[in-house]
Order: structure tokens, then sequence, then C-alpha cells
């Protein structure tokens, strides 16, 4: 019988009888491994028997963060890499290679919406910024003859926006094409996308997973659903060479890998020859960040909803963006789908002058002012200036991120402190 979360989250993918009794999972510090004779060799190139190669494409260590996270997602595979942009990379790499369009939403982490405008389109695949993200009844018309996927966030960095992903998902669907979640800012602990209709969910494990800040890392999970032998995804059932049996005949993916055949391309192909591989070290850093992650998740959610409820009475603010908020536009959603809070991230504006605002971030002393999120620690940020630094006017108001925007992130230190950090640097800026 599967295990709830809360024991997954300390015990899928890591069996100790199988590493010699440690009860904390090894760090496998090894670039390569030995095969047992030549027969060994030839199994592990054609498939035939598991087992590690070479730690670009796979670790022990890694194996067991990859696995954990898709226990605690519920999908079928998962793939660990060296930073959530690498996975969000080899994602849309996966389903977009060779060419055609990704339909997304305005409501992006900064360091996804500038390749999506950027980088991706040198590369074949152009993305469209839908008007009707939070409208799906809408989105169907969006989607064109070359649209391979559908990209969202499902609580949007920096302004926290919730989106229907259940209702997103059906469109995709109809249209045989599968959603991507980047599902960072909820961690599985308050969201998990593939019971919602996520076909492919990516993280940033650098944030609110391993929480410590302290890696740089991110996953790609799959949900082992989606019908890749659709002609629109012809790579998934072509023969490859690289995936031939003992005889020597090529297979495809499907053929070899059917209930993982998106992670494992994402293996063989972007992993292996564009090799952003994850550190053992650092995967065993995220493992042991995600053994506290609902007691982090849930704390940083209350801290998170007074401090919201601190600013929505704060005379110097002129909004709060926090779906766990009573009067925020999300807060349906919210109930609907968030059963064990809203997360640490909170946005609020600042009302008065850039000068005062520079004060006030200047006099903080208990925040962390940089451009991290979901650490152990609070940190403060003004993203339009920093981190959605990129956007122009026009693309900052299309991302709904004001100027006088600020970024919270909270963490796990007492409340009454956050909230008298606040306070003091507030009555400087209004001295
Ligand atoms: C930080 C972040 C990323 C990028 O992750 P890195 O690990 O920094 O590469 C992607 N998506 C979201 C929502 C993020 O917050």
């Amino acid at each position: 019988m599967a295990y709830n979360f809360d024991t997954q989250r300390l015990r899928a993918g890591y069996e100790p009888s199988e590493h010699k009794y440690a009860v904390s999972p090894p760090i496998y510090a090894t670039a390569s491994y030995d095969f047992r004779d030549v027969e060994n060799s030839r199994n592990l190139f054609n498939f035939s028997e598991a087992g590690y190669l070479y730690t670009r494409i796979g670790n022990p260590t890694v194996a067991v963060l990859e696995e954990r996270v898709a226990a605690l997602d519920g999908g079928s595979g998962a793939i660990a890499l060296a930073s959530g942009m690498a996975a969000i990379t080899y994602a849309v790499f996966n389903v977009a290679e060779g060419g055609g369009r990704v339909l997304t939403s305005p409501y992006l982490y900064g360091g996804s919406s500038d390749p999506f405008r950027k980088i991706f389109p040198r590369f074949g695949i152009d993305f469209d910024f839908s008007q009707n993200i939070s409208n799906p009844k809408l989105l169907e018309a969006e989607i064109k003859p070359d649209t391979k996927a559908i990209f969202v966030e499902s609580i949007s960095n920096p302004n926290t926006t919730l989106l229907d992903i259940d209702a997103i998902a059906a469109v995709a669907h109809k249209h045989g094409i599968p959603l991507i979640v980047d599902n960072t800012v909820a961690t599985p602990y308050l969201y998990r996308p593939i019971e919602h209709g996520a076909d492919i969910v990516v993280y940033s494990a650098t944030k609110g997973l391993s929480g410590h800040g302290n890696i740089i890392a991110g996953l790609i999970v799959e949900s082992g659903k989606f019908n890749w032998k659709s002609e629109k995804f012809p790579v998934f059932s072509e023969k490859y060479y690289t995936l031939r049996d003992k005889d020597g005949v090529a297979r495809s993916y499907l053929d070899v890998f059917p209930t993982i055949p998106f992670t494992t391309k994402v293996r063989l192909d972007y992993l292996n020859y564009f090799g952003a591989a994850l550190s053992p070290f650092d995967a065993y850093l995220a493992v042991i960040g995600i053994e506290t992650l609902s007691e982090r998740l849930s704390k940083q959610s209350a801290n998170a909803l007074k401090l919201a409820e601190y600013l929505e009475a704060n005379k110097h603010v002129n909004f709060v963006r926090y779906p766990g908020l009573k009067n925020s536009p999300d807060y349906a959603l919210y109930t609907r789908d968030y059963k064990n809070g809203a997360g640490g991230l909170l946005a609020f504006g600042f009302d008065g002058s850039d000068a005062q605002k520079e004060v006030f971030l200047n006099s903080i002393k208990l925040f962390h002012f940089h451009v991290n999120i979901g650490d152990a620690r609070s940190l403060i940020v003004n993203s339009p200036q920093t981190t959605h630094g990129e956007l122009n006017a026009e693309q900052q108001a299309e991302a709904d991120i004001p100027a006088n925007l600020i970024r919270i992130s909270a963490g796990l230190e007492d409340i009454d402190d956050l909230i008298a950090d606040l306070q003091q640097a507030f009555n400087k800026a209004f001295d």
C-alpha cells in the first residue's frame, strides 16, 4: 500500500537495506560505475538490466530525489537537473523540438518570461502570451495548429496569481497537447498539479522544495497519462538506434519506457548531451530539505497570511496580493484547490515615492534583501526593478507587476519580529 504524503516525503525512493542500512541517504560521490563484466556492460546499454553508467545521466543519490518528488506529486517518473531553468528549458525542448509554439501565461517568473520572448524563438520555438489565461473558456481560440503545449505557473511569481488548472488542462487535452505546470512556489505540499490534469510538472528545487537557500536544483515530473503516441509528437514513436535491443534492433521511447517516455527522453537526449547534471551533494541537500517540507510550508503559509493581513491594514500599502486573503480575487480558487495553505509568497504595493521606497528597503533589518524565494529565512525584494527588470513597462503591465510592487517570501521566524521589522522600516520611510 502506498504511504500518505507525510510518510512519503521521508521514505519514498529510498530503501536503507539497499545502501548498507544507512538511515540517511548516502552521497554517491562518483563520476562513474564499474561494469560487473562485459555482459553487464551490454545489458546496461540495451536497457535489459537497470543500473548506473555515468553520473551525468544517473546517480543513486540523485535517484532518491527523483523518486521522492515523483511520489509526492503522484507522477510516473521524474528527472532531477542542475537548476529550475534547466528543467524548464529541457521540458520545452522536449515538447517542441524541431519548432512550434507554446501558449503561456503572462504571470510568470522573470527567468521564464524573458527567454520565452528572446531565446527560445532563436531555436524555432515561439511563445504566445495568452490574453485569456484566467478565462479558460476563451483559451481555445489562442491554440494554433502548431501549438505543442500550454505552460503556466500554479502560484505565479511574484504576484501569486492562481489559475484554474483543471479547466486549462481540459482545453489542452481537447487539442491533444500537454499542460506543463511550474509548481515551484506551491510545492507538492500545497498543490499537486497532476491531480488537476497537468501532464508535466517542473520545479526549481532551489526554492521551497529544498527550502534552505543553499543549492540550485530543478526537476521535471511526468504524469504517465499523456498520449505521446499522437502524431503531434512523432519523436516518442520513432525508432532510435540508441534504444536498440540485445539483437541490435532499434526501438522507440514508447516501446522501451511506456510509463516514463517524457523524462527518459529528457535524460537520454538532453541531460546526456546538453549536460545540466545535478551534483549528488546538492541532491542530498534537496532530499534532506524535503524531509521537513510540510512543516515549513505550513508555518510559511501562516506567517505569510499574518503579514498579508498586517500589510492590508497599513495606510502606506495600496494593494496586497495573497490568495489566502478573503478579498483576494483568487480566494474562491484558493479555497477550492489549496487545502494546506497559500504558501509563503506575497506581494504588496508600496504607497509612497521612489525615495521613500528606497529608505524603506534600506531600513529593513531582519528580512534578507535579495532575489531568492522559499528559504527558511524571510526575504524581501523590489521585483519590478530586479527579478522582473528585463520586462519593459508594457510587459510589466501585462504581467500585472506594478512599479511599486514589493515581493515577500515569508520564512520561519517569529511573526511578531517580522511585523516589527516592516513597521520600523515604514516608520523610517514616512518619518
Ligand atoms: C526560481 C524559479 C525558477 C528558476 O529556477 P532556478 O533553480 O533558479 O534555475 C523557475 N520558476 C520559478 C517559479 C522560480 O521561482
